[in-house]
């Protein structure tokens, strides 16, 4: 089946649960950033996180996410829609770093300690930005504490990336799960319990369990499914988005343009799609600012 984010409530409703396939989300971004095993892993797990949490607030349209860590692989941002189109971009994707005990990646190390900022609706007027310290960069314990500190959320988050030998993505997914107002002691030890079993959330694609076989397991067999919803890296960008990009520049910035680089090229950092504006189409932006 296709990525998919798959929703549920369980025990009593006083829980609720995602859970994310993002195999091919992750395959994608790592052919167009061309990223090494552990920034795989890094950017993996948040497009995953960006994907689950974009179904969270039904008042949403978007959502960012942006790491920026002291570590070799530097800044990410992961942003996310409604219609799950998720994109990214990544600072430095050539990290490759194991833990020296493990064949582990190590993506806490490869992003290092710094900010993780959880902004809603980016491009409207009711946007909501709130930033909290990484606990240790790798990432779903990064959320977890976000979501208790900001959304004031008791959860649990699992996220993981499995890659095969020659770095293709092998597995690719997550979890959060959340507890509700009302949410009793003897639900969070049932939770806890469960947990406990489970190593990793690509261990539990690789014991051949799907989407709703992970939620079952989660929830204890107490899971009511709410929703399942395609996901898909997607990057809305057009030559006309930039076209406005440019405008907004300097004048003196678009001479310089014209007269020393004949032209300008433009690269997406989100899909690196080439966007090419020629000598005549930037004298062109120039005339439409007189007409503002
Ligand atoms: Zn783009």
């Amino acid at each position: 089946m296709n990525d998919h984010i798959l929703i549920a409530t369980a025990y009593d409703s006083l829980v609720r649960i995602y859970v994310a396939k993002t195999k091919n989300l992750v395959e994608t971004s790592r052919n167009i950033h061309e990223t090494w095993p552990t920034a795989t892993a890094a950017l993996g797990r948040l497009l995953t996180a960006g994907a689950m949490m974009s179904f969270m607030n039904k008042d949403d349209s978007e959502l960012l996410l942006k790491i920026e860590g002291d570590g070799p692989i530097g800044q990410m941002i992961v942003e996310s829609n409604h219609h799950g189109e998720v994109r990214a971009t990544i600072k430095n994707p050539a990290v490759y770093l194991k833990y020296n005990d493990s064949n582990k990646l190590a993506v806490g190390n490869a992003v290092g300690l710094g900010l993780l900022t959880v902004r809603r609706n980016p491009h409207l007027k009711n946007a909501f930005t709130s930033s909290v310290n990484l606990v240790n960069g790798e990432i779903a314990e990064d959320l977890t504490y976000y979501f208790f500190l900001s959304e004031q959320t008791r959860s649990s988050v699992g996220l993981g990336v499995l890659v095969n030998e020659d770095q293709s993505v092998k597995q690719a997914g997550g979890f959060i799960i959340q507890l509700l107002p009302g949410a009793t002691d003897k639900v969070i030890d049932q939770i806890e319990k469960v947990l406990e079993d489970i190593k990793s959330v690509t261990d539990l694609f690789e014991s051949g369990l799907d989407t709703h076989g992970i939620i079952s397991k989660l929830a204890n067999g107490t899971e009511k499914l709410l929703d399942i919803k395609p996901v898909r890296y997607f990057c809305s960008c057009t030559k006309d988005y930039y076209f406005e990009a440019i405008k907004k520049l300097d004048d003196l910035v678009i001479d310089e343009m014209v007269h020393e680089d004949n032209g300008a090229e433009i690269i997406c950092q989100y899909c690196k799609t080439k966007y090419h504006f020629s000598r005549e189409e930037l004298e062109e932006i120039k005339e439409s600012k007189k007409n503002i």
